[in-house]
């Protein structure tokens, strides 16, 4: 018997092995899997191979965490899970050259969730309530998935929240997909507030926002773009609901491009402080340096909003000293929650505190029960009050009890409850189980007691036979 299990147990790994596919460390020549990210030290050790192959396995929430400036050249997939609150990025201290109207360079500093992309692909990222707010001195472009990108390619990607970037530079903008650069941008989705402040009255700086981009020539396709844009500015505005300036550069490189099926939502209001004026402010492209794109289907519910008042930096909320009520909706098993902030006195609202999505939450009463016995564990079935998902909670078996239990039994004085403690389960299975031994045992001395006087009756009898022959 021994042997023919084990010859059977022989043959059907023989066969298991038949049919399980090859995986991909057996093929030399496959690309190695991305690395799975679980946790946020997970995501952090990204700056320490920024040339691997990631993919994030949960939402994560960067409420606070600080969060490097990466020169990244590997690839991301977002998976479609969330990256909630991303508040701390860090500013680049590396730099690349950037290009004003007149091609003259700039050496400059990037920040976004990546600092820098380098033939980097980033996709299927959910970048939910960013909270970029810095005050820098030096040329430097903000944005949501990067402050810079060459040759890189960003595509479904989701971005909420809001950058904001005080600067006293030359060379300066916000972008809310990415700050500068090229490559492509690809069915993205943003809904995003823009704030980029002057600070240096002096100096008449270049300055760009764009919904997409806020300078270069990046591939745009697909992409649903609803923006609050405010620029207060000293120098020269370049912005749009798209990009801010398209320009190829360095100069003389030719290239062919596209802009086309994207969608813009939203309004850009600015004042460019000049003599000068220009005030490059459109639904598409601020300023387009270089008429080197394809550009169709694209739709614009736009408004270009100028102001001539330039003592009072322009912001989202147009009162001075915000109060805010606070409406908190919480989060379910199905999706984050956040609360949300309206203004009394202006109006002005934004979503802030994102939560991540919590657990399942059973129902009060369970759909169905069996109990635990001391043969079998038992169970509870709940409904998820969010999804309607089954929850089945296990009922451990019970343990017979060593010590005897008192004989008689208290009598609930309420209805049992939905869910008995295990306490309470054990006692009341101990109760039945002794009183059932007792019977038991009494009902056993009653058939023997019985069967000893029948048996005496009938040796009485045979005596009395006997003596009466
Ligand atoms: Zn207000
Ligand atoms: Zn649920």
């Amino acid at each position: 018997m021994k042997q023919l299990l084990s010859f059977l147990t022989i043959i059907m790994a023989a066969l298991l092995l038949k049919y399980v596919p090859a995986s991909a460390s057996d093929t030399p020549d496959a690309a190695p899997s991305p690395k799975e990210i679980y946790t946020v030290s997970d995501m952090l050790s990204i700056a320490d191979d920024p040339s691997g192959s990631y993919i994030l396995m949960a939402d994560l929430d960067m409420k606070g965490v600080a969060w490097p400036a990466i020169t990244f050249t590997g690839s991301f997939d977002g998976n479609q899970h969330l990256i909630l609150n991303l508040d701390t990025a860090a500013v680049s201290e590396e730099t690349r050259v950037t290009y004003d109207g007149n091609r003259k360079i700039y050496d400059t500093h990037f920040c976004g969730l990546f600092a820098i992309l380098e033939h980097a692909t980033v996709e299927n990222v959910r970048l939910l309530n960013i909270d970029l707010n810095h005050t820098f001195t030096g040329d430097c472009f903000l944005g949501g998935i990067a402050g810079y990108a060459s040759e890189s390619n960003i595509r479904n990607c989701e971005i909420t929240g809001r950058i904001r970037l005080d600067i006293t530079g030359h060379m300066i903008g916000v972008g809310g997909i990415l700050g500068y650069g090229n490559g492509t941008v690809q069915n993205c989705r943003t809904e995003l507030t823009l704030v980029n402040i002057d600070l240096d009255k002096s100096y008449r700086d270049e300055q760009f926002l764009g919904g997409v981009c806020a300078a270069g020539y990046p591939d745009i396709e697909g992409c649903e773009i609803n923006l609050s844009g405010f620029i207060s500015d000293h120098g020269y505005v370049h912005s749009g609901g798209l990009v801010g300036m398209y320009i190829i550069y360095p100069k003389r490189f030719e290239r062919d491009g596209y802009i086309k099926n994207n969608t813009v939502d939203g309004f850009i209001t600015f004042f460019e402080d000049n003599t000068n004026r220009r005030a490059y402010c459109e639904a598409r492209c601020g300023e387009i340096m270089d008429w080197k794109f394809k550009d169709s289907g694209n739709v614009y519910h736009f408004k270009r909003d100028e102001r001539y008042t330039y003592t009072v930096n322009l912001l989202p909320h147009s009162c001075e000293t915000p109060v805010y009520d606070e409406v908190v909706l919480p989060p379910t098993c199905k999706d984050y929650g956040y609360t949300y902030y309206t203004c009394k006195a202006c109006g002005y609202s934004y979503k802030d505190a994102y939560v991540l999505p919590c657990d399942h939450q059973p129902g009060e009463e369970p759909t169905s029960m069996v109990l635990a016995t001391t043969d079998a564990e038992g169970y509870a079935l709940y409904e998820c009050i969010y999804c309607q998902t089954e929850l089945r909670i296990v009922l451990p078996q019970l343990i017979p009890s060593p010590t005897p239990v008192p004989t008689i039994a208290p009598t609930p004085t309420t209805a049992p409850t939905a869910v008995p403690t295990s306490a309470a389960r054990d006692s009341s299975g101990n109760n039945r189980q002794w009183m059932l031994l007792s019977i038991g045992l009494l009902l056993l001395f009653v058939i023997l007691l019985v069967r000893v006087i029948l048996r005496q009756r009938r040796m009485h009898k045979q005596a009395a036979d006997l003596r009466n022959r």
